[in-house]
């Protein structure tokens, strides 16, 4: 399921709890949204080519931290981050 839909559900979740309707507390709620935002798919980062490079190459790097990743890699190897390629025009 889209995470952006789940979000939206819990946003609605906590709308109910708020007026009473829904027992489950809106401060788990809000953390679940949390880290449902946090496990976000991010865009790879261009980092700068290496001296062994030519100028205008680049590396692909990890947004969260910066690792060098490679081309396509579905997730970090460092931090996990999940990755979205699809600004590339590529498929997920
Ligand atoms: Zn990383």
């Amino acid at each position: 399921m889209d995470r952006a839909i789940v979000i939206v559900g819990l946003a609605a979740l906590k709308e109910d709890y708020l007026m009473g309707k829904c027992r489950t507390n809106s401060v788990v709620i809000d953390e679940a949204i949390r880290l449902l935002k946090m496990n976000e798919k991010r865009q790879p980062i261009k980092l700068p080519a290496l001296p062994t490079m030519t100028k205008e190459a680049w590396r692909w790097g990890c947004p969260k931290c910066e690792f060098d990743i490679g081309y396509n890699w579905k997730f970090c190897h460092e931090c996990g981050q999940e990755m979205d390629w699809s600004f590339l025009g590529a498929s997920s």
